[in-house]
């Protein structure tokens, strides 16, 4: 679904990357960990194009990314939902509108009991004319949940989604993105919060990356 081969990434300096061999696969469960500044957050924009490789090659949905034209990178981007860290909102517009804007900047309709089933699904059925600053970190993290997956992706990539909830939240949303895995889709999650990752596994087959010497591997079962 997703292959890295030999990729290296660098923001211009040293090699912040190397050496990145691997697959994710459909239906899996991973994990990506590593120290704040390791590169969590730039190996999930090489997940969709955000950036591209400075070496070897990243393969999405069989595809090459330096062979996608523009039309075929947006099309590719329906496909892998995002869950941003600092959520992205527009805050002039509601919930609602939020939500099913990457459905309506490609010119479609989102169904309204589609929409509703959604957003009841993610527990904010009742906020759907909220507009985004009024509401807490958990709900909008679980609005951020509802965004990313509108397009019905097959890839739902998030990155630090716990970052500012307590646990119960935490928990919460790790069972929406459980449950997301259980309906098909292949999820990949980064986090530096081992507790996270502990709580997953007793629930789903988990598998953990980690960033460590600009390499990433596949951790052993002594997390
Ligand atoms: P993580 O998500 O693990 O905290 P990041 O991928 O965000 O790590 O960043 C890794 C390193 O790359 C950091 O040292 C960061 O400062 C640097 N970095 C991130 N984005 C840029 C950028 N656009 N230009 C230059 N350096 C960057
Ligand atoms: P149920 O099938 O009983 O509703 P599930 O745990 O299978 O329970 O969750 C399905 C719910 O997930 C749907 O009601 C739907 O609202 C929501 N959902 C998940 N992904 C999507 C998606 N891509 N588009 C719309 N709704 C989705």
């Amino acid at each position: 679904m997703i292959a890295f081969d030999n990729v290296a990434y660098s923001y211009g300096g040293a090699e912040l990357l190397s050496e990145v061999s691997l697959r994710l696969t459909p239906g899996s469960f991973h994990f990506l960990t590593g120290p704040s500044g390791a590169g969590k957050s730039t190996f999930l924009k090489l997940c969709y194009a955000e950036l591209l490789p400075t070496a070897g090659q990243v393969t999405i949905f069989d595809r090459e990314v330096r062979s996608l034209d523009r039309d075929e990178v947006a099309r590719m981007r329906r496909r892998v939902g995002v869950v941003h860290q600092d959520c992205q909102f527009l805050d002039h517009l509601p919930i609602a509108a939020n939500v099913t804007l990457p459905l309506a900047v490609s010119g479609r309709d989102t169904g309204a009991q589609d929409l509703a089933d959604l957003l009841g699904w993610v527990g904010l059925g009742h906020l759907a004319d909220a507009l985004p600053p009024s509401l807490s970190g958990g709900e909008r993290q679980r609005a951020a949940v509802a965004r990313a997956v509108i397009t019905s992706p097959d890839i739902v990539l998030a990155d630090e989604p716990t970052g500012n909830l307590d646990w119960e939240m935490s928990l919460r949303l790790l069972t929406l993105l459980v449950e997301l895995n259980r309906m098909g889709k292949t999820i990949l999650i980064a986090t530096h919060d081992l507790n996270l990752i502990r709580t997953a596994k007793q629930q789903v087959a988990a598998r953990v990356l980690r960033i460590k010497d600009r390499r990433i591997q596949l951790a052993g079962a002594d997390l």
